[in-house]
């Protein structure tokens, strides 16, 4: 018995030895230099550097005795992606009553399929506003018609649905395509451009109408004018009711290359004694923009990859820390890690995850997303992603104060709410969180931002900072004992009698 006790202690002692030690910026680096080295090739979704990104993952993961919490009992949850590329189109819109004809060339409007090919003709035309529909009143005006739907909402008023939201209803609605109003002629060029070089999405046909488009505000100005009506007023109109009828019909013929392929978001689990108190997850993407310059004929050797060490290698390289530190002592609820991919296209492996949860979304207590960590050497200030979203800022503040953390209240941060993972989330009214001390650092920040960004020096060099992000990941495993045990945080508040 003693033995036994004696082993049992020294083996606890043991390996709390190991847990207890903190997160140092060695640990950090080690992951970062594999994940952002050239041998990854920018990790981009549905390449050999994905295999190697996602292989490096989960082993890590295995290493840290996490679960495999993926499809069949793996590490690994398949994302269908489909990348659309517009090749040729027409169109031509005829007034209902004057008969009058407006054609669209090339540089003013751009349309693109579903499917490879797509062509109809006498297709009514109507407008839709900021206004979400009323799905009882004008669900039936906008079946089997072609929608024009502003890109952007008027300045000011964030609290208009989102252009996701209301095109995703009109499709919802049986629209049979929807062509979005580039409301600002000036991003007209810029939207284009984007659009002509194809899109990834996600392969799930529902959310898309047979085919898609894009048109200027000068040009939407033409076909208003053919129904007697002021574009400029439409789109001013904040309050606009949803459907309004054109008087138009389009002719509309589209070719458009596809290309389907696979690409996979990694996922494991520390199972907690105590699963029906719910779950809590750590995330953040692995995912970056591989070969990001073209070939340089006259400089052959010159370098094309877009390493991502900042962003997100040390996103993952937290993870991976994390897991290694939550692991083995026990919880309470179960503590997930997600590795997300396709998050450089749209956030699309977080989309994708939401789709096919590995647990029941409502049991999801909190979710901390993680996202280009390595940039300050402050290890006290940090900026929340999300503070004022959620009731959960109380918790936050408590484990801040315990780990000596102070929370940057200039609410710069809040500018990146929708470009990150945890928004999906947050839109679900799941309370999610991106934290870390390289939002709480302007400077760095924005200089970061106004240059290794998306750019091949966001590679491991002299300018990578790890102080921040070693007590970042170090905050996470804090955040991660705070709300993975049900005597810190209860859970959501249950609001008194239940509703009905
Ligand atoms: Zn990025």
């Amino acid at each position: 018995m003693r033995i036994i006790a004696v082993l049992i202690l020294s083996s606890l002692v043991l390996s709390g030895a190991v847990r207890a030690q903190p997160i140092g910026e060695a640990d950090m680096l080690r992951h970062i230099e594999i994940l952002a080295s050239d041998a990854f090739e920018g990790r981009d979704p549905g390449t050999a550097g994905e295999n190697k990104t996602v292989n490096y993952i989960a082993t890590q993961w295995t290493a840290a005795n996490l679960q495999p919490a993926g499809d069949s009992d793996s590490w690994y949850a398949p994302v269908a992606l489909v990348e659309r590329v517009p090749e040729s189109y027409r169109i031509k819109f005829v007034g209902d009553d004057s008969g009058k004809t407006v054609r669209l060339r090339r540089s003013e409007i751009i349309l693109r399929g579903r499917e490879p090919s797509f062509q109809q003709n006498a297709i009514p035309v109507v407008f839709a506003g900021y206004a979400a529909l009323d799905d009882g009143q004008d669900g039936s005006s906008v079946a089997g018609k072609l929608v024009l739907l502003p890109r952007t909402e008027p300045k000011g008023h964030n609290d208009l649905p989102d252009y996701r939201d209301r095109r995703l209803q009109l499709i919802e609605n049986g629209a049979i395509g929807v062509i979005s109003i580039v409301n600002n002629q000036n991003r007209w060029k810029r939207f284009r451009r984007f659009y002509e070089r194809g899109s990834t999405m996600l392969a799930d046909p529902e959310s898309h109408g047979a085919f898609e488009g894009l048109i200027s505000f000068d040009q939407f100005t033409r076909l208003a004018e053919v129904s007697g009506l002021d574009a400029q007023k439409l789109l001013a109109d904040r309050a606009t009711s949803a459907v309004i009828e054109l008087g138009l019909s389009a002719d509309a013929k589209a070719k458009t290359r596809l290309h389907s392929y696979t690409s996979h978001n990694v996922v494991g689990k520390i199972a907690g004694r105590n699963p029906e108190s719910g779950a809590i997850l750590f995330m953040g993407h692995w995912d970056h923009l591989g070969f990001c310059r073209a070939k340089d004929p006259k400089n052959p050797d010159k370098d094309r990859i877009c390493n991502g060490a900042v962003d997100n290698a040390s996103g993952i390289s937290l993870l991976i820390e994390a897991a290694k530190r939550l692991s083995g002592e026990d919880h309470d609820r179960d503590i997930y890690f997600l590795a997300t991919t396709a998050e450089e296209k749209g956030l699309l492996g977080a989309r994708a995850f939401l789709h096919r949860p590995p647990v029941a979304l409502e049991q999801i207590a909190a979710v901390f997303n993680v996202d280009t960590v390595a940039l300050s050497d402050d290890k006290r200030k940090i900026a929340i992603v999300g503070l004022g979203e959620t009731e959960l800022d109380k918790d936050l503040e408590i484990v801040a104060a315990q780990e000596g953390r102070e929370i940057d209240r200039s609410g710069k941060a809040d500018a990146y709410l929708k470009r990150q993972d945890g928004y999906v989330f947050l839109e679900r009214n799941i309370p999610a969180f991106m934290i870390t001390s390289a939002f709480a650092d302007n400077m760095r920040l924005k200089a970061f931002l106004n240059g290794a960004y998306h750019d091949v020096s966001d590679e491991v060099n002299d300018t990578l900072v790890l102080t921040g992000a070693a007590a970042d990941a170090n905050f996470h495993v804090a955040l991660g004992r705070y709300f993975a045990s049900t005597a810190t945080y209860r859970g959501k508040a249950t609001s008194g009698a239940p509703d009905n």
